[in-house]
């Protein structure tokens, strides 16, 4: 078989070619050769191996024999077509499509070893792209191998979110034979998704639980200072409260557990869990509000003056309301722009009517 050798065209319109010789317009003998698996041999050049990786580099650097001998370098266990576009593109880096979809793998492989940073990100990208039930597992250990997290990470989250169909490739059943550490890792890797998952969902479920109080506080305050449709202070101008309001559902529930709490007979003291959440509500409106000699809403001082013999809250109590507090925090900067404003000079209309 004859060897393969890269012409000069190959590198003149590279960053190699001060190799090319200016003056006599011929390029260097080939000064390289490289064996591969299929006794395929490669003519190639040193200053452009060596300039393209420092393993190379440091192979071709080591004392030989003979100073103008050459050299030989053998690249085995790829195959030799993947070899010879491994060398190409240290001449001159570009791949087709189709080169890569043949030999990504490989060439993943080749940069691995050989430090090539460039090559190694274009095959990693190529082969997260071609990603499949089928491959991903041997794509998994490969990425291991060659230390490529991104690639790693990809299949991870692939076998994870698909492991009813990875069960069945050929790539598990080897992986489980042959692997059990990895496999292991996967398993671990799934059970700390769904952790993750659970705690997101009850994250959520308690962010939605501390917006819906903050919100009751701010309807307590809006039904104490300014009136609502039914419920309202003893001055409240009713005509004035016409339209529905902006937060209808829970202002309206909060105005019927309010008048309830005015006409109950058993009070909370008596057990009834309707005016025990009243409570609840008016002490954390109290624990938030920070104008008490100006507020208006039912128990705000009391609370405060509760709060100050007893030297404070609860932990568990302080926790709620600075959650509450947060909570309102985070709605107030989500708005957009236009809304905060609006909601702003609301709050000052609010401010000097309630004086
Ligand atoms: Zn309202
Ligand atoms: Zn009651
Ligand atoms: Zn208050």
């Amino acid at each position: 078989m004859p060897p393969i050798e890269f012409p000069y065209e190959l590198v003149a319109n590279t960053p190699f070619s001060d190799n090319f010789d200016q003056i006599s317009g011929e390029f260097p003998d080939a000064d390289v050769k490289i064996i591969t698996s299929g006794g395929l041999r490669i003519l190639a050049h040193r200053s452009i191996l060596a300039s393209s990786s420092p393993v190379l580099e440091s192979i071709l650097g080591r004392p030989r024999k003979h100073r103008s001998s050459e050299i030989t370098i053998p690249i085995l266990g790829v195959p030799c077509d993947a070899v010879a576009l491994f060398v190409r593109f240290l001449y001159r880096p570009k791949c087709t499509e189709e080169e890569m979809d043949k030999y990504g793998i490989h060439l993943l492989a080749l940069s691995h070893v050989f430090l090539i940073p460039h090559l190694k990100q274009r095959s990693t990208k190529v082969l997260i792209e071609r990603l499949m039930i089928d491959n991903v597992v041997d794509m998994l250990q490969l990425a291991r191998l060659c230390d490529t997290p991104d690639l790693y990470l990809k299949c991870m989250k692939m076998i994870s979110s698909n492991f009813k169909a990875v069960e069945y490739t050929e790539g598990w059943k080897f992986l489980q034979d042959h692997d059990p550490w990895l496999e292991l890792k996967i398993l671990e890797y799934i059970d700390e998704t769904e952790l993750r998952k659970k705690k997101t969902r009850r994250n959520r479920e308690e962010q939605s639980l501390y917006l819906q109080l903050s919100e009751a506080m701010e309807c307590l305050e809006h039904i104490c200072t300014e009136g609502c449709t039914s419920v309202g202070p003893y001055d409240m101008d009713r005509q004035k409260n016409k339209g529905l309001c902006s937060k209808f559902t829970t202002c309206q529930g909060l105005q019927i557990l309010i008048r309830h709490f005015a006409t109950c007979k058993r009070r909370a003291n008596g057990g009834c869990s309707r005016c025990k959440r009243m409570w609840q509500l008016f002490r954390l409106h109290s624990s938030i509000c920070d104008q008490p000699d100006l507020c208006r809403v039912p128990l705000c001082r009391q609370f405060k003056l509760k709060a100050q013999v007893k030297k404070g809250d609860d932990a568990r109590w302080r926790l709620l309301v600075r959650k509450v507090v947060t909570a309102k925090a985070i709605t107030s900067l989500s708005l957009p722009k236009r809304k905060r404003e609006e909601e702003a000079t609301d709050h000052l209309g609010v401010g000097s009517f309630g004086r």
